[in-house]
């Protein structure tokens, strides 16, 4: 019995070649293919040259009027001129790379040509020949993406034939109630009208049905999935000791805020429940995060538990290590510390010392997920900068221990609709206040040529006893140029201020050595510290109160926000310098941006318009979904209807029994049964 399941391969004309073709495109199955709707349709309509701008994409069609001619230029490459009466006015056609045409092209024939139209020139740079029944009557012909095994055409023909063969197959999983109110259409007309559209409102309306479609399903996902975590008897019941945390808290060199006592209850709320904690802390930059970590990290160790911090860098891990191990040494807590560039010795001792459970909490970098580390009794583990790590390093971390509770940290401000895609299955907590006592930090502007007002500034303020971080890009493409650059600037500091001590800090230091500058600038052995982007998360050093930034607009504006945020976090006044001589309207709207706000939920939501969430987080790190047709950032009202709906069925419907919701059921079994439920 034919499946949508079935393999592409049940198709004619699919052998091993375009199985694997397809593949690569995501594209395994008929039901895949069907669903693999075109990113934009051409019109590809003749038109006339009455009507015709310059550099319009357009078809012509006319007559042959002489052989087409190929000639090479550059190496490899190849030219295309063909002669082409249309209206009666000769024009040229040149296919730039594609000397096979020569054959298609025939004198005395008819063509019709999609391409660039040159008005001054009457030419044309064509793209590609339009076959005489393509884009139906509606002259409206899809694009796809492919790769270079598999063309357009091909995958056409292939979706034509699938659509004939299956269409009856297709059922809803939009329930019947959401698509009457939401005005949604079936599933048939949703992949008929994309693939075919008969007229470009057809062509919209399914696209706005399938992207809800889409973003429904990846909603429902996120449902099921955080339904399957908070299932009673999946994880650990940490029963803390509320007296001892009391006594913890009595012993803290500060007031928590409100925001902070808020989300160590809702945390440790949620470890004492026995079910698996999949928790997101999200906090600006400054706000406080640590202290909150560690004391669930307390409280984990009160109920009997070891507990791991996991940060990006070893800088950081050092950090850490310092300031918890102190701050837990009143309550008798063992804190160690897990580094790639331990010593075999001291390695060996402490992996032990995890194992048989002497170690509380340990803190380290990525060194903690190695397979030799094995844990007595892991009851928490905690993720610093968690958009640092990838996907799988977290889950990594989680598969350590006896399923334990998880805490995700994150500065990286995400805008909710953003964050309701990248952590729909998580409980978030939100720090949404600064420590009293922080005035806002001043940040400016200034282009290459006004420097000296940066220098009075540092100077005055290293006279007054503060330190200042001075950072310039080192970006891996031109690395050797960005290193002399910093190296140059260290120097100029050197000379400027020669009764400070300035240091030089970037990645190619030993890990050693940057741990020893990192040390003697949280001690004010060092005053002014010229660093690479190194310095970008997590460092803490509350005197330091000034951040200079040089060429600026190098810098994405999460980036830039991360970096201001390593000012500011004592009681002095903190300023921000940005010295950058942008080129293009998008650097200056950056820059821009970062002098009037200095609230990151502000700036990322100004990020997302001035790129794409692609680009945002970077795809690797985003974790953000890939949608086929929705954007979640255009399309961001209807993600937010998807998630309340989707929230709504679970929870009336959890074991979505009602006949309206057999559709997500079977969609839900079908991604367990091809391994997708998880990723
Ligand atoms: P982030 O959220 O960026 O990780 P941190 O945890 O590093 O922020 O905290 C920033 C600074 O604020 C640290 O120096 C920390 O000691 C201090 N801090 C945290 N909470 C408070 C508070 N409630 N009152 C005063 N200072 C605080
Ligand atoms: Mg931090």
């Amino acid at each position: 019995m034919p499946s949508l399941s079935d393999p592409v391969n049940a198709l004619k004309g699919v052998g091993e070649k375009r199985v694997s073709a397809l593949h690569q495109l995501g594209i395994d199955t008929v039901g895949d293919l069907l669903f693999y709707f075109p990113f934009r349709y051409e019109d590809i309509r003749t038109r006339s040259l009455a009507e015709l701008g310059d550099g319009e994409k357009v078809t012509l069609k006319g007559l042959v009027i002489a052989p087409p001619v190929v000639s090479r230029f550059g190496r490899n490459r190849t030219r295309l001129n063909v002669r082409v009466l249309v209206e009666d006015l000769p024009i040229v056609v040149t296919f730039f790379n594609q000397p096979w045409l020569k054959d298609k092209i025939v004198e005395n024939t008819e063509v019709a040509v999609f391409g660039i139209w040159n008005a001054m020139k009457h030419s044309m740079t064509g793209q590609r020949l339009i076959a005489q029944a393509e884009g139906g009557n509606a002259g409206m012909s899809p694009i796809y993406s492919v790769n270079k095994h598999i063309r357009q055409r091909t995958l056409v023909d292939l979706i034509e034939q699938a659509y004939k063969q299956y269409a009856p197959l297709l059922t809803d999983v939009v329930p019947v109630p959401l698509r009457r109110h939401y005005k949604l259409e079936e599933t048939a007309t949703i992949v008929h009208d994309m693939h075919f559209p008969r007229n470009s409102e057809d062509a919209r309306a399914a696209r706005r049905s399938a992207a809800f479609r889409e973003l429904f399903l990846f909603e429902c996902r996120m449902q099921s999935l955080r339904a399957d975590n908070n299932k009673e008897d999946a994880g650990l019941a940490l029963n803390y000791d509320l007296q001892a945390m009391r006594e913890f808290i009595k012993t803290l060199p500060f007031e928590l805020t409100n925001a902070q006592k808020r989300v160590v209850n809702e945390i440790v709320a949620d470890m004492k429940r026995p079910h698996h904690m999949n928790r997101l802390l999200q906090g600006d930059v400054g706000s406080g995060k640590t202290i909150v970590a560690v004391l669930a990290l307390f409280a984990a160790v009160t109920a009997g538990y070891q507990a791991a911090l996991m940060v990006p860098t070893e800088i950081l891990a050092e950090q850490h290590y310092q300031k918890i191990a102190q701050l837990l040494a009143p309550m008798h807590v063992s804190v160690g510390l897990l580094t790639g560039s331990l010593s075999a010795t001291d390695r060996a001792k402490t992996v032990h010392d995890i194992a048989t459970g002497r170690l509380n909490v340990i803190i380290g970098t990525h060194a903690l997920i190695q397979d030799t580390v094995k844990f007595a009794k892991l009851g928490l583990a905690v993720i610093d900068e968690q958009h640092r790590f990838g996907v799988n390093q977290r889950r990594e971390l989680r598969r350590k221990g006896l399923s334990p509770d998880v805490l995700m940290m994150t500065a990286t401000p995400i805008p909710r609709t953003l964050a309701i895609t990248t952590y729909g299955e998580m409980d978030v907590s939100t720090i949404d206040e600064l420590p009293a006592g922080r005035h806002p930090i001043v940040t400016e502007w200034l282009k290459s040529n006004q420097t000296r007002q940066v220098y009075d500034r540092l100077r005055s303020e290293l006279a007054a006893g503060a330190q200042a971080y001075v950072v310039t890009p080192l970006i891996a493409e031109s690395e050797a140029i960005d290193l002399r650059n910093a190296e140059d600037l260290y120097e100029k500091m050197t000379k400027a201020l020669p009764q400070y001590h300035v240091a030089l800090l970037h990645g190619q230091l030993k890990n050693q050595d940057k741990n020893d500058i990192m040390g003697a600038f949280a001690r004010n052995e060092v005053q002014v510290l010229v660093a690479t982007t190194v310095v970008e998360v997590g460092m803490d050093v509350a005197n330091a109160n000034l951040m200079i930034i040089f060429d600026a607009d190098r810098f994405g504006l999460s980036q830039l926000h991360q970096l201001r945020g390593r000012v500011g976090r004592g009681s002095r006044h903190a300023y921000c310098y940005l010295i950058a001589d942008p080129k293009n309207q998008v650097a200056i709207s950056r820059m821009e941006a970062m002098v009037k706000t200095t609230d990151g939920f502000v700036l990322a939501e100004e990020d997302l318009k001035l790129r794409g969430p692609g680009d945002v987080f970077g795809d690797e790190q985003s974790g953000l979904p890939s949608f086929n047709v929705a954007d979640p950032v255009g399309d961001s009202a209807m993600l937010d209807v998807a998630h309340g709906e989707a929230g709504a069925i679970f929870d009336t419907d959890p074991q979505l029994q009602a006949p309206d919701h057999q559709g997500i059921a079977q969609y839900l079994a079908e991604l367990k049964r091809r391994n997708q439920y998880f990723d």
